[in-house]
């Protein structure tokens, strides 16, 4: 059988290209690039013609039909090697691609990992938190009371928590999280390796009163202080702490 190649690409400059990601590239016999909105990506696109790779490309979608989990796992079966790359970044990290690994691994199919940009592990890598580890939380939900939840567990975690925000989300986000740890920490990274890189460190009040100045533009990662002693600050509000309160007076 052959292989699958899950290939990360970067996430803004085109240096963090790592020298086997373009090898690879070049020696798969099909890239399966993300499917946005029925056309191959144009980010894809543009990487692939700076670093001259020609391979065919088809695009990854989990239903349409060619290039679709099952057409993928046929190629990797009849012995064919092929890899997958999303938009920017690490392919199945808050991106497609969690589907056809896994069917992949179901088959038997070797999955090879060729590592490099994410933007989730450079905003950690730069907030001096995680030393004793993070959680990846990727998106936050928009709206409802998976919202809610979500923010809770966000606000409750003991370690510090990775979010990815759309610039139109980010204000709302920022605010939620004040409504519960006004003073934690957080790091606000906005367009990481881009010319417009800015790093906000600070409380998360700052945080939202420095971009309510100015509005949020490009592509943001959080990082969010863990919740270190729940039981000491007004955070044992928090969902968890609820929970364990309740708990202890049954
Ligand atoms: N799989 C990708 C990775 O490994 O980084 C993440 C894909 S996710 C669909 C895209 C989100 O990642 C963006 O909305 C943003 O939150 C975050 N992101 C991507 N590039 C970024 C950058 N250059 N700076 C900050 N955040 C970024």
């Amino acid at each position: 059988a052959g292989t699958l190649y899950v290939v990360a690409t970067p996430i803004g400059n085109l240096n963090d290209m790592t020298v086997r990601a373009v090898n690879v590239l070049k020696q798969v016999d099909v890239i399966a690039s993300e499917d946005t909105r029925h056309l191959l990506s144009r980010r894809t696109g543009r990487m692939l013609k700076h670093f001259d790779i020609k391979t065919p490309q088809i695009s990854h979608h989990e239903h349409n039909r060619q290039g679709s989990v099952s057409e993928i796992v046929n190629m990797a079966r009849a012995g064919r090697s092929i890899a997958i790359v999303s938009d920017a970044g690490t392919p199945a990290i808050s991106d497609p691609g969690t589907e056809v690994v896994r069917a992949c691994l179901q088959e038997g199919i070797r999955v090879e990992p060729i590592p490099g940009a994410c933007a989730a592990v450079a905003a950690v890598s730069i907030s001096g938190m995680a030393k004793e580890g993070f959680c990846f939380g990727g998106f936050i939900p928009a709206k409802g009371s998976m919202r809610q939840q979500f923010v809770e567990r966000v606000v409750s975690s003991p370690s510090p928590m990775v979010l990815y925000e759309a610039p139109h989300r980010l204000l709302a986000t920022l605010e939620d999280l004040c409504a519960h740890c006004p003073d934690r920490d957080v790091i606000v990274a906005r367009e990481l390796t881009k010319i417009h890189e800015e790093v906000f460190a600070g409380k998360l009040r700052e945080a939202l009163s420095h971009f309510q100045k100015r509005s949020p533009r490009g592509e943001f990662t959080l990082v969010i202080e863990g919740n270190a002693s729940p039981a000491s600050s007004r955070e044992d509000d928090s969902l968890a702490a609820r929970v364990l309160r309740s708990f202890i007076s049954h």
